[in-house]
């Protein structure tokens, strides 16, 4: 299904994120968390695009996979990074004729070892290009965009990151997928922005389950989300006890998701680090059917 069906008449669409992984026993375990995950029936699952383009077949491959083993539909994530516009409709070509119908059109991050992301010579400066080049090649195709409810880390200020936001919406994208955040306040306030400026795609929150303190402290520091202090008190007071983590990530996910939910979200986009468990806790605190488990 394409991304701009899955909301179509103010239908709840739920997807869930994977990243391609490194290693046989990795893609196993994938293997194992898609068989878990997709019992609840999710619009979608997307496929993250390796920093450099390092995944860029991969990406693909999972995506087949996804659509051909697991009859879900799969988004493609693609990124602008170390590639001319030639190459990237080349990969475009490739991933229609593999058949996929969805993309999550991004900038990508500065490869290692550099300070800031550069467009290489004949090469995309910005998503918005990127969607624009979509767009153009394949009228057809869905297209989601990152979205910043706490500004992108590059950016001056939010005024700056709302009006770049809104070229990629007006240059053809079909949704906005939040980068996680734990504060919902903020995510009403970028919502209400959008309102006000007449941007009607649908906005996606994305969330993603604490499972250990550190790692998402990790995250956060190079994404920019914050994590609310009183969350943060209770996450420090159980450092040494990973269970007590992972319980405490799941009822505030669950409590976080209801509260989106309760006010009108047209979807949850779940970023599950290829794990099942977590997303299942969280799903079935929700009251999420999954036929598999009944
Ligand atoms: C849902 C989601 C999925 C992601 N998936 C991946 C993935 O698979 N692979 C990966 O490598 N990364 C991924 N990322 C991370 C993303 O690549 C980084 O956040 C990246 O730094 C910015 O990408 P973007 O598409 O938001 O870029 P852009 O929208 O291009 O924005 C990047 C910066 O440039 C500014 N800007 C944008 N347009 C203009 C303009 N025309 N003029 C001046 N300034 C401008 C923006 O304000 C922002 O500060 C994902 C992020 C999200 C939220």
């Amino acid at each position: 299904m394409r991304i701009k069906d899955v909301y179509a008449g103010g239908r709840f669409g739920l997807s869930i994120e994977v990243f391609p992984p490194k290693t046989a026993e990795g893609d196993d375990s994938l293997r194992q968390t898609l068989a878990e995950m997709v019992p609840f029936r999710p619009a979608f699952v997307s496929c993250t695009y390796g920093a450099g383009g390092s995944t860029s077949k991969r990406t693909v491959e999972w995506c087949r996979e996804i659509q051909e083993k697991f009859k879900t539909s799969a988004t493609a994530h693609f990124t602008c990074v170390g590639s001319t516009r030639e190459q990237l409709t080349e990969w475009l070509h490739y991933a229609w004729a593999e058949g996929l119908r969805n993309i999550m059109a991004l900038r990508g991050d500065a490869p290692a070892g550099q300070a800031s992301f550069q467009a290489i010579e004949g090469g995309l400066r910005y998503a918005n290009e990127l969607v624009s080049l979509i767009r153009e090649s394949f009228p057809e195709m869905g297209i989601g965009v990152a979205g910043y409810p706490e500004k992108h880390p590059e950016a001056p200020n939010l005024d700056v990151d709302f009006e770049n936001l809104v070229r990629k919406v007006r240059n053809g994208a079909d949704a906005i997928f939040t980068q996680l955040f734990f504060d919902n306040d903020s995510f009403f306030r970028f919502r209400d922005r959008l309102n006000r400026a007449h941007i009607n795609v649908p906005l996606i929150p994305g969330i993603m389950p604490i499972t250990e303190f550190a790692r998402i402290q990790r995250i956060t520091a190079m994404c920019g989300a914050g994590i609310p202090a009183d969350l943060t008190s209770r996450l420090e007071a159980v450092k040494e006890d990973k269970q007590a983590q992972h319980e405490i990530g799941v009822e505030f996910a669950i409590a976080q998701c209801r509260e989106l939910i309760d006010q009108g979200v047209n979807g949850i986009h779940f970023y599950i680090l290829n794990k099942s468990q977590a997303g299942r806790e969280i799903l079935n605190g929700l009251g999420f059917s999954c036929p598999s488990s009944q």
